[in-house]
């Protein structure tokens, strides 16, 4: 199989290497000026709009996939007209936009915050003093790990953060008082099989995921899992994606759904017998979908802004040190670790030491 992936970061590394041992080949498509995949695969630096010309890659794809959600609609719907492109083209519609994918979790049933349209600073402040704060304020569109959003308060001068916000189209979300934050990602294959992993507990700071642990036996696993079948039903997914949850009083309240493979399913590399990166490729080439179980207790530490220079975590047992090959930044997510110990009090001491080293050598932001 041949597989054409629009986007060249990290997600589109780690699919192209979980292709490799499947006897799958990938091209890329991105217009960054870098891409960390590049070295692993051909890369197309091309704008979007000229991809749907490209009549060369288009036939060379069995089938078309992206793990960049900026990729213009009408250039998904361009290629769907001609080759398999998997999620489809509605369903990156809906998950791109912060509305658009509020209404569709309600109309599916799946709960969600409190929220209002906001397109100007006088519908800002109606929002505000309608849902009352805490609450947050986000771009509808191309907002990620904590970009384009802002978190307000009593005091918070609006007119400044409409400002901040560069008035663009938002939407206000009244602050949830949760007791945590889960995600459940879940795979669908073009024959309709699914299979769901199991449910996975975040920690984010500043608004960055900065570590994951699948959860053996969560009591909302059930819950989760039936939130995610019938968003994958309804819209006959194929492919891997990953629903975000805010646990409120023992209830799940969706906050997003990522229509691809996603950074809180990373530990299934090590820690499920089948990667989302693996069952994501199996999904969209219709191929039957591997086993999701976990093979022991598993953490994810993201390694964000740099990467230490001494590398003490690769001596460490039960530690896989994945790094993206990116150059340092600020906020940047560089690579991650997975731990995987034979027993969860292991786990936690390993999870615990190592995240603390982490932030004293500043490859996670301190609390
Ligand atoms: P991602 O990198 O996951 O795509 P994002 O930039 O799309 O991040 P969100 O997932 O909307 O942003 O928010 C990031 C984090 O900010 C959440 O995981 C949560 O910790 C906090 N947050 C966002 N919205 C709310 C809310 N309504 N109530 C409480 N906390 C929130
Ligand atoms: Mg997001
Ligand atoms: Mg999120």
């Amino acid at each position: 199989m041949k597989v054409l992936i629009l986007g060249g970061g990290q997600l589109a590394r780690m699919l192209v290497l979980a292709a490799a041992p499947l006897g799958i080949r990938c091209q890329l498509v991105d217009p960054a000026a870098e891409s960390c995949a590049a070295e692993l695969a051909p890369w197309h630096r091309i704008p979007w709009q000229a991809l749907p010309e490209r009549d060369d890659l288009l036939e060379w794809a069995d089938v078309i996939t992206f793990e960049s959600e900026s990729v213009p609609a009408e250039v998904l719907a361009a290629l769907a007209a001609r080759r398999p492109v998997y999620p489809s083209p509605q369903v990156l519609a809906k998950g791109g936009d912060r509305w658009l994918e509020k209404q569709w979790l309600q109309g599916l049933g799946i709960p969600v915050a409190d929220h209002r349209s906001v397109q100007s600073l006088a519908e800002l402040q109606t929002a505000v003093a309608e849902l009352g704060c805490p609450a947050f304020l986000k771009w509808r569109q191309q907002g990620y790990d904590g970009k384009g959003q802002w978190r307000l308060h009593e005091a918070s001068d609006l007119a400044e953060i409409w400002r901040q916000a560069e008035g663009r189209p938002a939407i206000l979300e009244a602050g949830v008082a949760f007791e945590r934050e889960v995600s459940l990602v879940a795979s669908r294959n073009t024959r309709g099989e699914i299979r769901c992993y199991p449910l996975t507990q975040n920690l984010h700071r500043n608004g960055i995921l900065i570590c994951s642990e699948p959860q053996a036996a969560d009591p909302l696993q059930a819950e989760a899992e039936g939130y995610a079948r019938t968003l994958l039903e309804t819209e006959q997914y194929v492919g891997t994606l990953a629903i975000e949850f805010f646990v409120c009083e023992g209830r799940l309240i969706a906050n997003e759904v990522a229509p691809r493979v996603h950074n809180s399913g990373h530990w299934t590399l090590e820690g499920a017998q089948t990667s989302q990166f693996a069952n994501h490729l199996r999904a969209i080439c219709g191929w039957p979908l591997g086993e999701t179980t976990l093979i022991a207790p598993t953490a994810m530490l993201n390694l964000i802004g740099r990467w230490p220079a001494e590398p003490a975590a690769l001596a460490e047992a039960g530690a896989h040190l994945h790094l993206y090959g990116k150059a340092p930044r600020p906020g940047r997510k560089v690579g991650h670790l997975t731990l995987r110990q034979p027993d969860q009090e292991q786990l936690t001491r390993q999870r615990q030491r190592l995240q603390q080293w982490l932030e004293e050598t500043g490859a996670l932001p301190a609390p």
